[in-house]
């Protein structure tokens, strides 16, 4: 039997790239998305790609959208074998002196990159743990690393809302793997490089290399790691 994979923010970007390697590997993949035009678009190039592909809707900010989505997927699969939260905002506004920054940028950065995370893995929690392995696959960055941070490594980069919403999530995969000690489940951060997407037009690696790490990660067996944070094969420092 397929295994059950759902990516939010697979519309596009990593995210859809990385529902395309899933899905060449064999898993059902749902391209989680919140406008319904660009998912169903998604779905159907990697449907033409022989990929068993379908678009639900799933905004992560949305209370309802989420727990729609979660009925969804339990009255058609009745499990969920991996996760991978995706979906993620850098607002051009965050650029700039941290102290300077309006407090808005932080709100509108972390309801997607911190609380819809949160909000998708309560929802979908209960479907995951019916898996026999089930992964869930947090997509961080670097730029939430805390000791990167204080080794001085981004002197140019000042982001305080972004940079602060992954190490919460970094904070976060921390306390779901936790729960997840001594079972078959894992719960992985990743930091997928500097790609080229629209979320970063001066990104170095193509969304193929970008998609890997969470990819890696959604198909660790059970000898894997759990409450990691890694890049392409290597651990991040936190
Ligand atoms: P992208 O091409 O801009 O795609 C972002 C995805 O997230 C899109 O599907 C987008 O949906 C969705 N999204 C954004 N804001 C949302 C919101 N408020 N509500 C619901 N969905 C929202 O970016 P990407 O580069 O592929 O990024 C994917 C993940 O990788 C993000 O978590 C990002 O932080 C992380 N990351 C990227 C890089 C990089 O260099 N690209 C580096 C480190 C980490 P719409 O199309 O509807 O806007």
């Amino acid at each position: 039997m397929r295994k059950i994979a759902l990516i939010t923010g697979a519309n596009k970007g990593i995210g859809f790239e990385t529902a395309r390697q899933l899905g060449k590997l064999n898993y059902t993949v749902l391209l989680g998305a919140r406008d319904e035009n660009r998912g169903q678009a998604a779905a159907s190039t990697l449907k033409g790609e022989d990929i068993d592909a379908f678009f639900i809707a799933l905004d992560p900010t949305n209370a309802s959208s989420v727990a729609n989505a979660k009925k969804t997927v339990e009255a058609t699969y009745g499990l969920l074998d991996v996760l991978i939260n995706n979906a993620g905002l850098f607002l051009q506004e965050d650029s700039g002196l941290a102290s300077q920054i309006p407090t808005q940028v932080l709100r509108d950065t972390y309801d997607i990159n911190v609380f819809g995370l949160h909000e998708v893995v309560r929802a979908f929690w209960p479907l995951l743990i019916k898996s026999k392995a089930a992964r869930l696959v947090n997509v961080s960055s670097g730029l939430g690393s805390l000791s990167l941070h204080a080794d001085g490594m981004f002197p140019e980069i000042q982001a305080i809302g972004y940079n602060s919403s992954k190490a919460a999530v970094n904070m976060m995969t921390l306390h779901y793997a936790a729960i997840w000690k001594n079972t078959p489940h894992r719960a992985n951060a990743i930091h997928p490089g500097s790609v080229k997407t629209d979320m970063n037009k001066n990104g170095e690696l193509s969304v193929e290399e970008g998609a890997k790490t969470s990819v890696d990660l959604a198909t660790i067996g059970a000898d894997g790691p759990n409450g990691g944070f890694f890049h392409l094969g290597k651990r991040m420092p936190w």
